[in-house]
């Protein structure tokens, strides 16, 4: 499958679960046909709200979706490492930024302006950049930290970033709308 191929499938997933339709899956033969391994279509760095599920927002089954999941998809190593192994191992056509509406980092960021303390503080600072240029206007904010998300990958991952210039993999930032299902492909 080449990039656009995983777009098309991607959006056409989408489209059916904006009209709460979804394909029928069989998962018991799916479990047995992925024992010989696994090749998804896409890499997703979404966000850890439970409310956003990938699988469903593009109605796909098992092992179509690489993902990454932290709240307000920032990538710290370990996340950053993951994504390479989605790149570079499974060869996936899509690496997808997915931000979403409503995002509960994003606005809890813009809320302390990006000063949080232990663990959680780590995310408000990795996401406080975003909230800065958008000047804690937390819409804006959700764009500009997807935007982030993506300069954090090419700055810090070479294998990723020469995959993206090579042609390998097109990386895409896409949008989550909560409130109507739909996602928007972003630039
Ligand atoms: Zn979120």
């Amino acid at each position: 499958m080449d990039a656009q191929q995983a777009m098309g499938k991607l959006m056409e997933g989408n489209a059916r679960f904006v009209k709460g339709e979804r394909k029928e899956y069989d998962f018991l033969a799916r479990r047995q046909e992925l024992l010989a391994g696994q090749h998804p279509f896409a890499t997703v760095i979404t966000c850890s709200d439970s409310r956003v599920v990938p699988e469903f927002i593009f109605d796909v089954t098992m092992g179509e979706i690489f993902k990454i999941e932290t709240a307000g998809n920032i990538l710290d190593a370990v996340g950053l490492g993951s994504v390479e192994y989605g790149v570079e191992h499974l060869h996936t056509p899509i690496l997808m930024v997915l931000g979403h509406s409503k995002c509960g980092a994003v606005t809890s960021c813009c809320g302390c302006k990006g000063e949080g303390e232990g663990n959680l503080g780590k995310i408000m600072e990795q996401i406080k950049p975003a909230g800065e240029k958008a000047e804690w206007d937390v819409d804006s904010a959700i764009l500009e930290n997807m935007d982030c998300v993506k300069e954090c990958i090419l700055a810090n991952s070479p294998v990723v970033k020469e995959a993206v210039e090579e042609g390998k993999v097109k990386l895409v930032l896409a949008k989550y709308i909560l409130e109507t299902g739909e996602v928007k492909v972003l630039g």
